[in-house]
């Protein structure tokens, strides 16, 4: 027999009706022994998250205002869960004693833990699984930072007491006890962590959507979906915009080495999208690319120096003004005396100004240059590499749709080519490229 982690995301537990489609799929296949839940996310659209309902009865306690209201409405919910599902959790006492801890000075994080608490008591019930709790197997330090190997033996040492168990997603805590939160979308993380310690042979993500597109549909009408994709891969689109998985929930699956299926709660006979340590040379239908992402709003600082490249020490005395500043970098296309830097506008904003005169005090360069409105573009997979025309097929189609290519760069893999165009041409360069490897197959 084997061992599988299915971690649920908010919409799989929203209410009685998803829950109930959440049990089918655990029933189904008995090697699904460790569940892994959220809190209920929304119903439908317009309807409210209980993790944003949570955070919102902490903003109303911070500013003396009552919070009972929206408390109410989350009781209510979690109330009507038990009574439609007809199981008995107590929930009537587990809310009595959160509403007590509310009232002396609870930290965000704790408030905010409790939807995925209540959820997984709730779930746990339903299936007759054990309830284990998260706070304790999930180990922070005191800073908030997770204790990777100490997590993995407290989940592994656990879970060897039981043959089935529910999980709350999200949190766990510090050496205080207190509760700490992973960022938004941290359930993931969670499961993948879960799924690491007691060393299933697959992580499934069950969600809205039948796994990874090749683009993003608000852009390409009816994109491919990936049926296969390697960690390193999805790390390159992911880390352009394209976001099913937390990104921190790729780390300790690769690890382990354990592949994770996301999957489509509403469509469970839908394969989902596999992603793996292996890297194949094709893609859906034997396309060269897994697919296409990006995202708009960056700058670039274009320097001119001349004889740069052979001044010692100047890429280094640029950068370390980013470091000063606490700027990140995207990438740093050069030439033999030129550089450019490309960052998200978001992070340098107001402080353009003073940058720019760093520059000038401390690198005394030639010439600088500021773009605005850059978009980057990032075309992957593992089937580029070594294959002659990948370029000639990607440039020629964002010629043809008149699209402007302001920065070229390909990660030395060349599982990536990342591209800069201005923000006005990212959709029509998207479809272009779209267009030229997946409707050419
Ligand atoms: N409930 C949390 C959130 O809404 C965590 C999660 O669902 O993964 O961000």
């Amino acid at each position: 027999m084997g061992t599988k982690v299915a971690k649920f995301g908010g919409s799989s537990v929203a209410d009685a009706i998803q829950i109930e489609k959440t049990r089918k799929i655990i029933e189904a296949d008995p090697d699904r022994r460790y569940v892994v839940v959220s809190a209920p996310g929304k119903r439908f659209d317009g309807d409210n998250k209980i993790t944003d309902l949570l955070y919102l009865c902490k903003a109303q306690i911070d500013h003396n205002a009552p919070y009972d209201q929206v408390f109410q409405v989350i009781h209510d919910r979690f109330m009507a869960m038990e009574i439609s599902l007809g199981v008995s959790v107590g929930l009537a006492g587990l809310f009595d004693g959160i509403r007590a801890r509310l009232r002396d000075d609870p930290s965000e994080d704790y408030i905010a833990s409790r939807g995925e608490y209540l959820s997984a008591a709730v779930v746990a019930a339903y299936l007759g699984y054990d309830f284990v709790d998260a706070a304790g197997l999930i180990l922070f330090d005191k800073k908030g930072r997770l204790l990777q190997d100490e997590t993995a033996a407290a989940i592994g040492a656990e879970l060897s007491k039981h043959r089935n168990a529910v999980l709350p997603g999200f949190y766990g805590s510090r050496p205080d006890g207190s509760i700490k939160t992973f960022s938004r979308g941290g359930s993931d993380i969670t499961g993948a962590l879960v799924a690491g310690a007691v060393g299933a042979d697959v992580y499934e993500n069950w969600t809205d959507v039948s796994g990874f597109l090749m683009a993003d549909p608000r852009i390409v009408k009816n994109p491919r979906s990936i049926g296969r994709i390697s960690y390193i891969e999805l790390r390159e689109l992911s880390y352009m915009g394209a976001s099913v998985l937390h990104e921190n929930a790729i780390y300790p699956a690769r690890k382990a080495n354990i592949p994770i299926n996301i999957r489509n709660t509403n469509e469970p006979d839908e394969p989902g999208t596999v992603i793996t340590a292996q890297e194949e040379d094709a893609g859906e239908g034997g396309c060269v690319i897994k697919g296409v992402a990006g995202s708009k709003d960056f700058c670039v600082i274009a320097v001119y120096k001349n004889m740069m490249s052979v001044e010692v020490g100047f890429i280094r005395r640029l950068l370390s003004i980013f470091e000063e500043y606490g700027i990140p970098i995207e990438h740093i296309p050069s030439g033999v005396d030129t550089v450019s830097i490309v960052l998200a506008k978001k992070h340098v904003e107001d402080r353009l100004p003073d940058i720019l005169e760093d520059f000038e005090r401390r690198l005394q360069p030639d010439s600088i240059e500021v773009f605005e409105d850059m978009a980057l573009i990032a075309t992957v997979g593992k089937g580029m590499a070594a294959r002659p025309g990948v370029s000639a097929t990607m440039f020629t189609a964002l010629y043809e749709a008149g699209v402007n290519i302001r920065m070229i760069d390909q990660g030395s893999s060349e599982m990536n080519i990342i591209i800069g165009v201005e923000n006005k041409d990212f959709e029509t360069a998207i479809r272009a490229i779209y267009g030229a490897f997946v409707d050419a197959v």
